[in-house]
């Protein structure tokens, strides 16, 4: 089977025995959950899309492990146009679900941990390049859906990971055994895991030869012995739960979530292991993945802006404002920063080179340009967005008064907008702006616009790094005919 559907995905997801837990209270079905229900909605999506003709080369490609069609989130770059498409890729997701449809970072850890594996064994003659391939090539067999693991809790900042008070602050090899090793501690912020079949851990930072316990790289199911899944919380979650949860909800189809997830002493056996000891690579799994999700920014983020850009303009609409310059105006804007953030994502894209393993990365400096004005063109974008829905997008009342005996007729008549157009669908346009820029769906489009793929002084770092300063000063020299 090498495509599933989405209902096939579904019935997988329900097969699996994980531990999640929210509110304190264990969910024994997380699939149907209603406020869980519309994160595995949208990574359905994932599926649902690669079934449709007409997306058929941005959502699939040929595997050369498999030798088939596989899902473009399982597939191993193998030239600028697979950079590009996975980019354009997600933008389409992001628009189709106004949410986080979270199967990327299992993308992005493919590819970082394939390039990386094949230059460990040619320095230490080890077997991990081998290992990923045939984890790989079952992962596209079955079109799992692969969670990437990196951030660890980190304690102290300022301490390495073996300098911690709690060794657990960093997940690290607690038992070496001769089919294994165990791992003990944990991942934050955990895209898409509940709706994973497997995860992808990989170091957070670069280590240093007294973290040799730490630096470790390996897959497992999600629903493996000793992992527990606490689920984050997001504003406004709990209105799904309402009676009426359609419209205060914004958007009640599709969603993203994120979790705390647990390592409790989990066994993972020696050919899942890609990375165990050799410090020095963790530095460079840890950029490729970054750089790799730093790209992914420059098309799902754009994909969402895309729906809120066009939920600005219809709240103009309903106002009764298309006309108005100033309305017009910010919404030019507003499309400016979106596909300046698109054009670093396909830039960073055109500009990849092949690695020694043979798959194609991005170009590192583009791609951490590329997230750096995420941090911040999301933001205004959000703020024009407000600027121009109005107050209303944070006072209107709710649906239970819209159906209100008592009140609906005084909701209807007041919030009333352009002729023709009903309260509820301006209610509609409102609530899913809210969304996007402050409720459930503020986690994917906002706040980890700043943190997701590192934060962002994580890019400038990377930016120093890689903008070769000396060359610049080199030509500004010549130019000036400076002799020193
Ligand atoms: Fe994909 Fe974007 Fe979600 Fe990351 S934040 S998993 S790139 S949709
Ligand atoms: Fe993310």
């Amino acid at each position: 089977m090498a495509l599933m559907t989405g209902e096939q995905y579904v019935e997988s997801m329900r097969k699996m025995n994980l531990q999640v837990y929210m509110f304190g209270k264990k969910i024994d079905n997380p699939v149907d959950h209603p406020i869980l229900r519309p994160s595995l909605n949208s990574v359905k999506a994932t599926y649902d899309l690669a079934q449709d003709p007409q997306y058929e080369d941005l959502m699939t490609a040929v595997s050369p492990y498999t030798g088939g069609k596989v899902n473009r989130f399982t597939h191993i770059h193998q030239n600028t146009t697979d950079l590009m498409n996975k980019v354009k890729m997600q933008r389409l997701l992001g628009q189709q679900t106004a949410a986080c449809f979270q199967r990327c970072v299992g993308m992005d850890a493919f590819n970082a941990t394939f390039s990386t594996t094949y230059e460990i064994d040619k320095k230490y003659g080890t077997k991990y390049h081998e290992n990923f391939i045939k984890y790989l090539t079952m992962c596209q067999e079955k079109d799992y859906t692969i969670d990437g693991a990196m951030t660890d809790p980190k304690g102290d900042r300022g301490l390495a990971p073996h300098a911690q008070e709690d060794p657990d602050l960093y997940l690290h090899v607690v038992e070496r055994r001769p089919d294994g090793i165990v791992v003990r501690g944990a991942k934050a912020h955990q895209t898409g895991i509940i709706n994973s079949h497997e995860v992808i851990v990989m170091p957070t930072i670069s280590m240093g030869p007294d973290d040799k316990d730490y630096a470790v790289a390996f897959a497992v199911p999600t629903d493996a012995e000793g992992i527990m899944m606490i689920i984050g919380r997001q504003s406004c979650d709990t209105r799904k739960m309402e009676e009426y949860n359609s419209i205060d909800v914004g958007n009640s189809e599709f969603g993203g979530v994120e979790a705390l997830v647990v390592f409790n002493d989990v066994f993972v056996p020696n050919d899942r292991i890609f990375l165990n000891g050799e410090t020095e690579f963790a530095g460079m799994l840890v950029e490729r993945f970054a750089g790799y999700h730093r790209q992914s920014y420059g098309g799902c983020k754009v994909g969402v802006g895309d729906v809120l850009i066009g939920a600005a303009a219809v709240a103009a609409d309903y106002n009764g404002v298309p006309k108005a310059s100033h309305i017009k105006d910010k919404l030019i804007e507003m499309q400016h920063l979106n596909e300046t953030l698109y054009c670093c994502g396909i830039a960073c894209s055109a500009e990849g080179h092949p690695t020694e393993s043979g798959n194609y990365i991005i170009d590192l400096l583009l791609a951490n340009v590329c997230k750096q004005n995420v941090t911040r063109f999301p933001y205004e974008i959000a703020r024009l967005a407000e600027d121009i829905a109005g107050g209303i997008v944070v006072t209107a009342p709710s649906e239970a008064d819209l159906r209100s005996d008592i009140t609906g007729p005084y909701v209807k008549k007041y919030l009333v907008g352009t002729k023709g157009v009903s309260v509820e669908n301006r209610l509609r346009i409102l609530r899913l702006i809210e969304n996007l820029c402050l409720g459930t769906a503020a986690v994917g489009y906002r706040t980890e616009s700043m943190h997701g793929a590192g934060s962002p002084q994580a890019q400038r770092i990377m930016i120093a790094r890689q903008g070769n300063l000396p060359m610049k000063k080199a030509l500004a020299k010549k130019i000036a005919k400076v002799e020193e």
